[in-house]
This record gives C-alpha cells, structure tokens and sequence, in this order.
C-alpha cells in the first residue's frame, strides 16, 4: 500500500518473449531458497497456477499505446524483451529490492511516525501497510515474494541487495530503503507492494519517479522497467488484471513516494494487487501466486538488463 496517488498516468506497451520466462520456470522448480511462506493456502485457479514457457505475449503497437504520454520511455521499441542469453545472463548486475512495510512495524507507532524527507515533503517513516479481511498482512506478502525473487535473480548470477530480510523488524524508514539501493549502485530496482484499494477493485499496479533532481537520470530507464513489468505480469500472471480502480493501463506516475523520489537507480514500484478485494486477496494470500509475481518480475528485470 502507498499514499493516495496523484498525478497523470500514462500507458505501457507490449511484446512477447516466451524464452526469458522458460529460463526462469527452470530455475523456480530448483529452488533451494526455502525462506518463503508455508504451502498452506487454498488451491488457486488454473490460470495462475505457476507453469513453464507461455506462448508470445500480444504484440506492440495495440492502439492504446500510441496514445499521448506527456513524456519520454514509452515510445515504440522494437527491440525490447529479447531472450535471455543463458541461465547466468545476471552475472555481474545488482538488483534492489524493496519488500515495503515491516512486520514490527504495528508494534512501534512512535518511530514509524516519525517524519522524514522523501524528495519533495516530509512524511512518516514508515506505515503497516494493508491486509487482507483474513489478517494475512501486506508486509508478510511482500517479504514472501521478495524472497522468491531474490532466490530467481541468484539463480539467473545476480547480486541481489534487500532492505529487509525478516518480517519481524521495524522500518527501515523509506529514505532509508532508498538509500540502501543506491549504496550498492544497483543496475536496477523493484519496491515490492500490495494495495489498499477499494473492495470493488482490482489489479496490479506499477507506480513510476516524476523527475525532481535525485532521479532525473532514470526517469527514462524507469519507465522502459515499468513497461517491462506490466507486459511481463499481462503476460505470466494473467489473472491478476491491470488496476480497474486506479491508473492508466496498470501504469501511474508518482511524486509523493520516497522510494521513487529519492532513487538513483531504475526503479518502479509495483502494488501486486489489492488486498482489500476478495479475489485478488485470495490470491495474494497464496505461496504459489507469490512465487508466480516473482517469476514475472524476475522476467521483467532480465528483459529490462537485456536489451
Ligand atoms: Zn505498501
């Protein structure tokens, strides 16, 4: 969950790679992670059951993404998401994650109160974050898929840099997350999250940096990754729909987030659906459905550190 958005939204675009995605469903069924939630949800639908290779996501160019963008990084690109060259096609990349909110974070109203500076104004360190009606916290979800992620970015030769390893801790503040993954000079990043929308809606989310002075130079780079993710999750994760409540396309700009503001590194968060609705809360909920998210996201930085 984040604040309330702000700002315009702009749509994304599309192409298919089938290969990067085989390549990680390889990986996935080798895990030697183990750090992910027990397998003790409800099964899930077919649909998002996690499988290997997928036919080719829908081509460019679809009528929607030729509509205005009021800015640079969503123009047509052919060449985008080519394959991934071989199971080690990270080596030598670093990449930031950044599983939002912290489970201790209830526990510590007085400094995850505190005000800090995330770029343009002063907000709180930190919050909870969302739930689901069942209490299956936000915090517990995006550590889960983190921890996924991390296991599928080692397997693919990354250097994988977190903000949190453990769902027991308080914070880190957000400029400090933010810090923590330009410390490390990381090729790229993901902010982990899932929303707190209303109970209607539905959907996955990418939130993308407005240029305010830190970030100017990955405003562009940001932008293809946001690309990137929305087709990777229209393509993998099909499921779980672009937002029906909030954004263009499963695609908004934000200028009132620290983990955006404050980056100097390519990065986007991304609110894995809405915990406030039933359906996608089942699914949220569900070990399988977090190690699909991170697949998808998996797939999307290979593609996105590929081109
Ligand atoms: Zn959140």
């Amino acid at each position: 969950m984040t604040e309330p958005d702000r700002g315009p939204s702009v749509p994304g675009r599309g192409a298919g790679r089938s290969l990067v995605l085989a390549m990680i469903a390889v990986g996935v069924a080798a895990s030697a992670c183990g750090a992910g939630p027990s397998p003790s949800s409800p099964p899930l639908p077919s649909a998002i059951q996690p499988t290997a290779a997928r036919p080719a996501a829908p081509a460019s160019g679809s009528p929607a993404s030729s509509r205005a963008t009021g800015r640079s990084g969503h123009g047509a690109d052919p060449g985008r998401l080519a394959p991934a060259r071989s199971a080690s096609s990270l080596a030598g990349k670093i990449v930031g994650i950044d599983p939002g909110h912290n489970g201790g974070n209830f526990a510590d109203a007085s400094y995850i109160g505190h005000q800090v500076w995330n770029g343009r104004e002063w907000e709180a360190c930190d919050t909870t974050g969302t739930e689901t009606d069942g209490g299956y916290t936000e915090a517990q979800f995006n550590l889960g898929v983190a921890r996924y992620l991390r296991a599928d970015l080692r397997r693919a030769g990354a250097t994988v840099v977190m903000t949190r390893t453990s769902n027991d801790g308080v914070g880190p503040c957000i400029d400090r997350r933010s810090e923590i993954i330009n410390a490390a000079h990381a090729n790229v990043a993901v902010d982990v999250h899932a929303d707190s929308g209303p109970a209607w809606g539905r959907g996955f989310t990418i939130l993308e940096p407005v240029a305010d002075g830190p970030n100017d130079a990955v405003i562009a780079a940001s932008a293809r990754l946001g690309s990137d993710v929305r087709q990777a999750f229209l393509a993998d994760a099909p499921a779980m729909p672009e937002s029906t409540y909030i954004g263009n396309q499963g695609i908004m700009v934000r200028d009132d987030l620290a983990g955006l503001n404050l980056t100097t590194v390519p990065k986007i968060l991304v609110e894995c659906g809405n915990m406030r609705n039933a359906t996608d809360a089942q699914m949220l909920v569900s070990p399988a459905f977090q190690r699909l998210v991170a697949r998808t996201l998996a797939a999307a930085i290979i593609a996105f550190l590929g081109r």
